[in-house]
């Protein structure tokens, strides 16, 4: 069998502590899933289902440790907000996945920005048209190394954070998840059935908001450290 033309390379994120890479499949996002952020953005946070929506893997764009990032701003809006996000990674694939087992599927654990074109979001939901431009677009998922679980542990609380040019933006803690990493996974499993290699983007708490060029995102999770990236 022979390809007609070169395969795109498989889109994967570095391991921390070592050689290895994670090979992403697909990327899914959660929904509104931190209360204070599903009132800023003009929801009644009443525990409905959480919804998803996705991101094509090649969207990931690697946030080594100890340098800067360079976010690249997407065309075609002049309203881009960071969303700091944690993201789960799925080492073991399933469908219906009960809860109560759902955190054995986790690999690891990195640092994730769910970057959103909020003025093509805006139009979407007055329209009724898909998320796609707003959220899948090129590099809209900056995402630090993966920290394996079988080294940091699982992580269901602790403080979240994101910074622009040294100003606090979001604060909250994890654990002020609407539905934990374990639930979501519950309910993902059931709509798809997941695979190792997908990431989950768990929700961002409030305080999103937009960048321009030149802006300073540092963002961190406590037990898995921070990143910054640049808006360029
Ligand atoms: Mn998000």
């Amino acid at each position: 069998m022979t390809y007609v033309f070169e395969p795109a390379p498989i889109a994967s994120v570095p391991v921390a502590g070592g050689d290895a890479r994670f090979p992403v499949r697909r990327i899914y996002c959660v929904g509104r899933n931190y209360e204070a952020h599903a009132r800023e953005m003009g929801h009644d946070p009443n525990r409905e289902p959480p919804f998803f929506f996705s991101k094509p893997a090649d969207a990931v764009l690697y946030v080594p440790p100890g340098s800067t990032g360079q976010f690249a701003y997407p065309g075609h809006s002049s309203n881009v907000h960071f969303e700091m996000e944690l993201v789960a990674a799925i080492g073991k694939g399933g469908k219906d996945i009960p809860a109560a087992n759902a955190l054995d599927h986790v690999y690891g654990y990195a640092l994730g920005l769910d970057m959103t074109r909020r003025d093509l979001q805006a139009e979407a939901k007055k329209l009724g048209r898909p998320w796609d431009t707003a959220k899948g677009f090129d590099h809209s998922a900056p995402i630090g190394p993966i920290h394996p679980v079988s080294k940091i542990g699982q992580l269901s609380q602790g403080a979240i954070w994101l910074n622009v040019n040294g100003a606090e933006k979001q604060r909250s803690d994890i654990s002020q998840m609407i539905w934990p990493v374990a639930d979501t996974i519950a309910f993902l499993s059931a709509l798809f059935e997941l695979q190792a290699g997908d990431l989950i983007f768990t929700g961002t708490p409030e305080g999103v908001g937009a960048v321009v060029k030149g802006d300073v995102m540092t963002g961190g999770v406590e037990g898995i450290g921070e990143f910054e990236v640049r808006v360029v």
